[in-house]
């Protein structure tokens, strides 16, 4: 089978699709046929070797993938052969033809989403979640600001918000972005590209400020953002790609709080929870994935190139 390596650390050119050995479940694992990798900006941060240094060399890049089970380990309960599932996390990485899971790093696929739909669950989605229910609290009835409201990770906060019940301001930078933010649920969107564009929030939130905020370039926001919240409001630091200065004292008078948060911190149990919130609201059409491109799994280096460098209006997702 092929499968995209990287032999060093470098730029987007360093990924070269190989043959490689096929693989065979241990006794908790499972094979998944790859349909679809999603392409996260996590992936080109390891790439380069800023975010993970120790990782060991070679290695095949990817979190999320979609597909359909080829083989099962003798101790798997819950995954059959044949079955369509979608994966977050895996043993081996998703750029490739097959990727080895422990069972439950893959999830059944409902009918009517599509691989590429599944491939762009995992991080995103998973980000998304633990940002805004297991940091924030974020409850029905409270408003959310969603930076970036238009990326992976953007779209999937929309949605999740607005299925339950918050009421849900997106920002975007251009104008096919602000269409695709409204159309997934958003009540209120504003152009991160315009001057003063925060200044809409109080009048959006009659007065108040917003309760949570969800921030994908904080060394950009932080600052504006506190001024934005409201009394007790919390801002979830998901994207960060530089420092910034805030006044700490206009968090002092909201006693705000600004939370960070990675995903890969997520327990066994968190992890649990929000698949078992995914395949709920994938089922029940709350919850509708975004592909933006499809690209052939060969050209990963062009994927990665354009998930940093351009808006992507929905998930960069490989075919094998
Ligand atoms: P993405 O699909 O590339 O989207 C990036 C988003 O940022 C777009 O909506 C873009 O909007 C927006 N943006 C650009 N300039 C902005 C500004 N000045 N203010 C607010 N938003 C702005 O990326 P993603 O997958 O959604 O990920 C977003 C960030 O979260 C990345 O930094 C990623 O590394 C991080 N992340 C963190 C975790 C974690 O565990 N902490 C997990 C997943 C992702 P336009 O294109 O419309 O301008």
């Amino acid at each position: 089978m092929k499968a995209i390596r990287v032999h060093e650390f470098g730029e987007p050119e360093v990924m070269g699709l190989e043959e490689v050995a096929p693989l065979t479940p241990g006794p908790a694992e499972v094979v998944v046929r790859v349909h679809a990798v999603g392409v996260n900006p996590v992936d080109t941060y390891i790439r380069s070797g800023q975010y993970r240094p120790d990782l060991n060399l070679p290695y095949t890049p990817g979190f999320d993938g979609a597909g359909v089970i080829s083989a099962v380990g003798s101790e798997v309960r819950h995954r059959h052969v044949g079955e369509r599932v979608y994966v977050a996390w895996s043993l081996s990485g998703t750029y490739a033809e097959e990727v080895l899971c422990k069972e439950f790093q893959t999830h059944p696929l409902p009918e009517g989403i599509s691989f590429g739909q599944g491939a762009a669950i995992g991080v995103p989605y998973g980000a998304a979640f633990r940002a805004l229910f297991q940091r924030a609290h974020g409850v029905a009835g409270e408003s959310v600001l969603v930076h970036g409201a238009s990326g992976g990770v953007g779209i999937a906060a929309v949605q999740l918000a607005r299925g339950a019940g918050l009421r849900v301001i997106g920002t975007a930078g251009t104008e096919k972005g602000e269409a695709l933010v409204l159309a997934q649920g958003a009540h209120h969107v504003l152009n991160h590209r315009t001057e003063g564009y925060l200044g809409r929030v109080q009048e959006l939130t009659c007065g108040k400020g917003v309760d949570v905020i969800l921030e994908m370039l904080a060394n950009v926001n932080l600052d504006r953002d506190l001024e934005v919240l409201a009394k007790g409001g919390r801002v979830v630091v998901i994207g960060s790609r530089g420092r910034v200065e805030i006044d700490p004292r206009t968090a002092m008078g909201k006693e705000a709080a600004i939370l960070g948060m990675i995903l890969f911190n997520a327990s066994d149990r968190e992890l649990a929870s929000m698949h078992a919130a995914f395949g709920e609201g994938l089922a029940n059409g709350t919850l509708r994935p975004v592909v933006g491109r499809e690209l052939p799994l060969a050209d990963a280096a062009e994927a990665h190139h354009a998930v940093v460098e351009s808006s992507t209006f929905g998930k960069i997702v490989l075919i094998p």
